[in-house]
């Protein structure tokens, strides 16, 4: 029997193979006795479970020496406090706002920044669009500039990182890469500090990944708390509190799982990506072609881990979810901001689950003719 396929946004579907295996390891993992969650993180055997799950996303996601990955809790909200109290130091910080979840952001970051300056927004267009960077008007002497390098609620998707030396600043970048992460290769040239939640990509909800480059830990602003300060996290190894074990377990297998994946000559995040532009593109080109369905995000914008769509009737949402649960297609509705349908389509979900929502989609239009 297969499972049904999930479009959740977050937390959302995990590989089967990862379930599999994290349940057939539950109540003995590798022959100590003990399952990974009644571990002390200071035994050899979660070390061993640590180092490999770092090592392995480090290869995965090409990070270089001279960046720190940090495995910390809090999710991207706390991290959306963390990052200004590590990294604003006295000056101003700078956002691109383009959507609910850099809104967010910006809002919590006048509570600790001493300025916050908003050098774009798309907002004048109900974010359905990218602003181009040529037009950010950035700081002289920002500490940051913060992007949300995927919109998991409006759909809108950095499909190439901004060079921001190019655009006349010396700030790093920082993207909140949440609801991206290992769909793509990073340039880790462009980016000063990224953090995102492992409920979408990863694993599950409760494991917050940083990859910090070493030049901006050290400047925490003394209100900031020992646990959320970076270069105190990076000098114990993640340690410092008790980290999220069953978190920073399960993303060690998803991190296997990712590195076993093969897609023509490529393998790993490369394979992830060709795969999950086939899948983004063969939903939009069909509901681009129908006329009973509509995505209102500028094409060249357009996230492809999340796809909300609308049905050009929106008297008929229920029946259109009430239709898609029977049919096995979960947690398809839009978020309550946006109204309508998003389809979240992860590394996890396979092609057979968007051609299966796509049949289903076809054969509602039919119905209702
Ligand atoms: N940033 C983005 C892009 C997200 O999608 C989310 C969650 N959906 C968050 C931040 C917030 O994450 P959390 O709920 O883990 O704090």
């Amino acid at each position: 029997m297969t499972r049904p396929y999930n479009f959740s946004a977050g937390p959302a579907a995990i590989p089967e193979e990862v379930l599999q295996r994290a349940a057939a390891e539950m109540l003995d993992w590798h022959g100590s006795g003990m399952g990974v969650m009644e571990m002390s993180h200071r035994g050899k055997e979660f070390i061993a479970i640590y180092e490999q799950a770092e090592a392995d996303l480090r290869e995965l996601l090409a990070v270089p020496e001279h960046f720190k990955i940090l495995f910390m809790q809090g999710g991207g909200l706390a991290e959306n406090a963390i990052v200004p109290l590590n990294l604003s130091r006295a000056a101003t910080v700078d956002f691109v706002v383009t959507g609910s979840w850099s809104a967010k952001s910006r809002k919590e970051a006048f509570k600790y920044a001493a300025e916050v300056h908003t050098a774009a927004s798309s907002e004048d267009t109900g974010f359905t669009t990218l602003p181009d960077p040529a037009t950010w008007r950035l700081s002289r002497g920002a500490s940051y500039v913060h992007i949300c390098s995927n919109e998991t609620i409006h759909g809108i998707e950095f499909h190439e990182l901004p060079d921001l030396k190019t655009l006349g600043s010396d700030a790093p970048l920082v993207i909140d890469f949440s609801s991206h992460v290992a769909s793509r290769p990073v340039d880790w040239s462009r980016v000063g500090l990224a953090f995102g939640g492992a409920q979408k990509n990863l694993g599950p909800a409760g494991l917050t990944l940083v990859v910090v480059r070493e030049d901006l830990l050290g400047h925490a602003l003394p209100a900031c708390p020992s646990a959320f300060d970076y270069q105190i996290v990076a000098d114990n190894q993640s340690m410092f509190n008790t980290p999220p074990t069953w978190g920073i377990y399960m993303a060690g297998l998803t991190f296997q799982w990712l590195k076993r994946q093969r897609e023509g000559d490529a393998s790993g995040v490369a394979a992830m990506e060709a795969r999950n532009k086939a899948k983004a593109q063969r939903l939009y080109d069909y509901i681009d072609g129908s006329q009973f369905y509509v995505n209102k995000v500028a094409p060249q914008a357009r996230s492809r881990m999340n796809i909300p769509f609308f049905l050009r009737d929106e008297g008929r949402n229920d029946a259109f979810l009430a239709g898609a649960r029977e049919r096995g297609l979960l947690q398809l509705k839009g978020h309550k901001s946006v109204g309508g349908m998003r389809a979240s389509l992860y590394n996890a979900m396979p092609m057979a689950g968007v051609e299966a929502l796509i049949g289903y989609m076809q054969e509602f239009e039919r119905r209702q003719a």
